[in-house]
């Protein structure tokens, strides 16, 4: 019997809310869960086995970390990669592997290799610079709008920019970056993949996924996504094939774009548990962070079967609240049937910083949406004094 998964030491690099809702299923199997993160009031350092207060781009401190356990994972992809191929040279089992996690923290990488394999994904150009890309622009009378992508560093949007004028340019930082075709959205989709080590995979079925215009973050996720059967399709076929060419082991989300003309390109990947997943816990059989670390002890993976439709609403702070968070009306979620609040345990809310969340399961899609729209209206995360 293949029981050795559950004497090995896991460590997660980051503390937020996805490590969090990794170790509600490493807590379920007993699975000795050590967490490294800064911030020793971060969402997991109560609910993990032992917290290591450390910095998860530094070298020594994610070396040291990773000898201590037998598995490393991450909730995060920002992580210092140099550390991981060194643990995964002297036998820790590192997933996702550094060299997809180093392929995914550059955009300008992630869609060269999007190239390569052949993965349908909109045209770019890749800039070393602002200037080089100023000049480009310059010399080519090069068509507005495009989207203007921070090559590294950028996550919820923050490196990303609508740049319809030239006179835009003055908002964008010097970073290398990827000017990228305007793709014409009419739905931004997700879908999700495990894979293990044994290489079975299994992918969950395809999200929809509504965007905040102000903050470019997800705010609301759909399950069934409202999309002809044929694009649900395409969009499972071309996951499959990033799958394939990533041949990762663990969960990965990938995100396209459907576009007007009825396409579908990936927009980008990212290498673990996505906030797109979350109503897998309460819609679907197997929730994401449960298929993850199937994948990653090497277990079969669970049946990803839905249960029930449902809505997940992003619980973000407010615009102009800074301070020690305050969940205003968040009793109205737990009054209504089939609502499950999520609340992530940091103290201090900051403008769009993502707090807590809540998923609405109805036998009716219409009915958890319209459920889901008015309790984003009424809960609001304030800060008090
Ligand atoms: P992040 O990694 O910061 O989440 P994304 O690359 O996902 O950034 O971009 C954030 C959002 O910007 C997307 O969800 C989408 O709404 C919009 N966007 C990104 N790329 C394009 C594009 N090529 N054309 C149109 N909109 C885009």
């Amino acid at each position: 019997m293949k029981t050795s998964f559950l004497r090995k030491k896991l460590g997660i690099l980051g503390g937020g809310q996805l490590g969090k809702m990794l170790i509600n299923i490493t807590r379920k199997w007993s699975i000795e869960t050590y967490i490294l993160d800064p911030n020793p009031d971060c969402p997991c350092s109560k609910c993990c086995d032992l917290y290591f207060k450390g910095d998860f781009n530094n070298y020594q401190d994610v070396y040291n970390f990773g000898k201590k356990v037998d598995i490393i994972t991450i909730e995060i992809e920002h992580v210092n990669v140099e550390a991981l191929y060194r643990l995964e040279k002297e036998g820790i089992e590192v997933f996702p592997s550094p060299s997809n996690i180093e392929l995914i923290q550059n955009k300008g990488i992630q869609k060269d290799f999007f190239k390569k394999n052949k993965i349908p994904t909109s045209d770019y150009k890749r800039f070393g610079n602002k200037k080089s890309l100023s000049k480009y622009i310059f010399k080519t009378k090069s068509k507005y709008p495009f989207i203007w992508k921070s090559e590294t560093m950028g996550y919820d949007g923050k490196g990303v920019k609508l740049v319809q004028s030239f006179s835009d340019l003055d908002e964008i930082n010097e970073s290398s970056c990827v000017m990228e075709e305007f793709v014409d959205i009419k739905h931004e989709l997700a879908v999700l993949v495990a894979r293990n080590k044994s290489g079975k995979s299994k992918s969950f079925p395809v999200l929809e996924m509504e965007f905040n215009q102000k903050s470019n973050q997800v705010e609301y996720v759909i399950l069934p996504s409202r999309i002809p059967e044929k694009i649900k399709l395409k969009s499972l076929e071309i996951a499959d094939l990033v799958s394939k060419s990533l041949n990762h082991v663990g969960l990965i989300a990938i995100e396209l774009f459907c576009t007007r003309d009825g396409d579908v390109v990936v927009n980008e990947i990212a290498p673990r548990v996505h906030n797109s997943g979350h109503l897998t816990i309460e819609s679907c059989v197997t929730c994401q962070f449960e298929q993850h670390i199937r994948a990653i002890c090497d277990l079969p993976l669970g049946s990803v079967t839905q249960i029930l439709p449902g809505v997940m609403v992003n619980l973000v702070g407010e615009i102009n609240h800074n301070g020690k968070a305050s969940y205003h009306n968040i009793y109205k979620a737990f009054d209504i049937e089939g609502v499950f609040p999520h609340i992530y345990g940091k103290k201090i809310t900051k403008p769009y910083r993502k707090m807590g969340h809540i998923t609405i399961t109805d036998e009716k899609l219409d009915e958890a949406i319209s459920k889901a729209r008015i309790l984003k209206n009424k809960i609001k995360i304030i800060s008090t004094k």
